[in-house]
């Protein structure tokens, strides 16, 4: 559960959720704006701590973490993408991609060599030396999950990867995510508004309420 008390009265965002991601498994998260998702996506990964309750990755109970313990394990065990790609301008998409190998202290050359291949299966390995600048929204969006993907996390956390592109390329990079899951069997929590993009994974679930339930 989590109640945010900031503000005149407090806010029930979430109401005794249970939710288990279980390895190379595909679930989406809907609901409407304000119901939740993010809050929960947070939760999960230790961003944020639950009022009550617990939330666990690998096993590991996040509460009882400090924060360099919590950092690392999320750094090991998880990969994020939002819905606004937050490459680095200044750096190239390959330097963007390899920075979470770099912030582990992976030697240059391994983090570059990684993160070639991290563009390549996303499709992008003559993008490599642009910015994100150079690149379209939908290549931007795909160096993102190559980012996320590049440390092979067990499960990826995506924040609405798709809701700042057109249909046809969210469709685009929705594939790509799936083709990965495919290939490397990383579980995929996906928060979107898109229905049709949700239907496609194994599991559906609607917050609404701060309760969720099988959509
Ligand atoms: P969603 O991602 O589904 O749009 P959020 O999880 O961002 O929803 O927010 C859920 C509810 O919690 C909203 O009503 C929002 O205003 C509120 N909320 C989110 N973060 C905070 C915060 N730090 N303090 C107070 N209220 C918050
Ligand atoms: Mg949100």
């Amino acid at each position: 559960s989590k109640t945010y008390t900031q503000g005149p009265q407090p806010v029930e965002v979430l109401r005794n959720i249970d939710l288990d991601i279980k390895r190379g498994e595909t679930v989406a998260i809907v609901g409407a704006s304000g119901s939740g998702k993010s809050t929960l996506l947070h939760v999960m990964s230790g961003l944020d701590a639950p009022t009550s309750g617990s939330a666990e990755v690998s096993g590991k109970n996040l509460l009882s973490l400090n924060e360099a313990e919590k950092g690392a394990l999320r750094n090991l065990a998880l990969g994020f993408v939002y819905q606004f790609h937050h490459l680095l301008p200044e750096f190239t998409a390959l330097e963007n991609v390899a920075m979470p190998l770099i912030i582990r202290r992976e030697p240059r050359r391994v983090a570059l060599e990684a993160a070639l291949k991290a563009l390549a299966s996303v499709g992008l390995e003559a993008r490599a030396e642009h910015t994100p600048g150079e690149l379209s929204g939908g290549e931007r969006q795909r160096a993102a999950i190559a980012r996320a993907l590049v440390t092979r996390p067990q499960c990826v956390l995506a924040d609405e990867p798709t809701g700042n592109l057109d249909r046809d390329t969210a469709r685009n990079v929705f594939e790509v995510m799936m083709a990965l899951q495919k290939s490397a069997g990383t579980s995929f929590v996906v928060v979107t508004h898109d229905r049709e993009l949700a239907m496609r994974m194994e599991r559906v679930y609607e917050i609404k309420g701060g309760r969720l339930s099988a959509a």
